[in-house]
């Protein structure tokens, strides 16, 4: 299903297939990121207009986020077709389950989620998408 959203401040609007589910990922990158777990919807064959700018944040992957106001944009594995999408930015958040979490192993202690979700460590992880 075509999903649209938009940051913050509105300059950078987006239209995603996106897949039905949510996410989550605990590793310390994403939490640097967005200051907490990242909650993001894979989507495929997302367009992006406005101000983005993209931040390599590791070999291979890109994160993007409004010049403007800031807002995450996306988690991109460079020469995929693949983006996560944060949650928040979509207009409409409507049957999306939350689904997964991943690098279990590196959440911190202070927190956890109650949903029916599935776990994968970091190990686990990197195997699945050879990350
Ligand atoms: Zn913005
Ligand atoms: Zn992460």
């Amino acid at each position: 299903m075509r999903r649209t959203g938009r940051c913050l401040c509105g300059k950078v609007t987006f239209s995603a297939e996106a897949m039905p589910r949510f996410q989550a990922c605990h590793c310390s990158s994403c939490r640097k990121w967005v200051g907490g777990p990242f909650l993001s919807v894979p989507c495929e064959r997302a367009e992006f207009k406005g101000p983005v700018k993209r931040y390599a944040s590791s070999e291979g992957f890109e994160r993007g986020f409004c010049e403007t106001c800031g807002s995450n944009l996306f988690f991109h594995p460079i020469g995929s077709g693949l983006h996560g999408i944060p949650i928040g930015l979509f207009d409409d958040q409507s049957d999306l389950p939350f689904k997964a979490e991943f690098f279990i192993d590196e959440k911190p202690e202070n927190y956890a989620f109650s949903n029916d979700t599935s776990h994968l460590t970091a190990a686990e992880f990197r195997d699945k998408f050879r990350k």
